[in-house]
């Protein structure tokens, strides 16, 4: 059985419990990230929590914990489940206040804290880097802040269901003819030296392995676009692949129905998941 950790406890994963006011059961008032693990660390710790702080900035929350603090909880974890390879999800809500209320709580009310494990041996030999995956594109039903990792998720939960029923992997959102991101990562393509994806804004998560692959991008010498584009341009692209820490850089071969380039996981997503996995783990607290 998992230990995780709730409020300041850790718990038997049958034993915690957060209350049914919690701001984030009944209003998704809360945001989270997601951290890989590899070989009992953590891969970009430092980007996932200050990207939750700027959650937490935009949304006017309380910061529970300072960043070391959270670190030694995160690595708490991965001992006492005897993580080797996989994820920390972390999610920290506004809280309960006794009651519902449309309106913010006071400021005295604790925000919840919880993180769990989930083990994923083998996490970076995923068979799926070697086939490629299937995609569809969906329209981009969300809200206007997407750049706030907010657990919202139930239109992306949807996006993966249509998916599922259409016999694909993942679907790539769509908003005004261009694309907007995957239901849960980055969408990029490649055409000859250069790497397409769309540029930040209030529109698509900022991504931390979407920052660190283009840093890997830009010294080895490829080009990096940062632009919308539209479903047909990535059909006829030589190209395409996909970003977030859980699946690092993983190829996509198919678009609605149409093979990208020859329908085969290619040079380019092949070696930027070399260099982002083989980084990651050096660089892993
Ligand atoms: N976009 C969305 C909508 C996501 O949910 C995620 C993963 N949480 C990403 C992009 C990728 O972000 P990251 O690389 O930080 O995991």
């Amino acid at each position: 059985m998992r230990t995780v950790y709730v409020n300041g406890s850790y718990l038997p994963e049958t034993e915690a419990t957060v209350s049914i006011f919690d701001r984030g059961f009944l209003m998704s008032d809360g945001v989270y990230e997601v951290t890989s693990v590899l070989d009992g660390k953590l891969i970009d710790f430092d980007g996932h929590a200050v990207r939750l702080q700027r959650s937490l900035d935009e949304l006017q929350m309380k910061h529970p914990s300072s960043k070391d603090d959270l670190l030694e909880v995160h690595r708490e974890l991965i001992r006492r489940n005897e993580i080797t390879d996989g994820m920390i999800y972390l999610q920290v809500t506004r809280g309960n206040p006794g009651d519902r209320d449309f309106a913010f709580p006071p400021e005295e009310t604790a925000p919840t804290v919880v993180l769990f494990t989930q083990s994923k041996p083998g996490m970076a030999d995923s068979p799926m880097a070697q086939t490629g995956m299937k995609i569809i594109s969906i329209e981009d039903q969300r809200w206007g802040r997407r750049d706030i990792k907010t657990v919202q998720l139930l239109y992306p939960s949807m996006g993966k269901m249509m998916a599922k029923a259409a016999g694909a992997d993942d679907a790539w959102m769509v908003e005004d003819g261009h694309v907007t991101e995957g239901t849960s990562n980055n969408a990029y393509i490649v055409k000859g030296n250069t790497i397409v994806t769309r540029h930040l804004g209030h529109e698509i998560l900022h991504g931390i392995t979407r920052a660190a692959v283009l840093r890997f991008a830009r010294e080895a010498q490829m080009k990096v676009e940062e632009r919308s584009f539209t479903i047909a341009e990535a059909q006829e692209a030589d190209e395409a692949f996909i970003t977030s820490a859980s699946t690092f850089v993983m190829p996509v071969v198919e678009i609605d129905g149409e093979a990208v380039g020859e329908g085969t996981p290619g040079p380019v997503a092949k070696r930027l998941r070399e260099i982002y996995i083989d980084e990651s783990r050096k660089a892993a607290v």
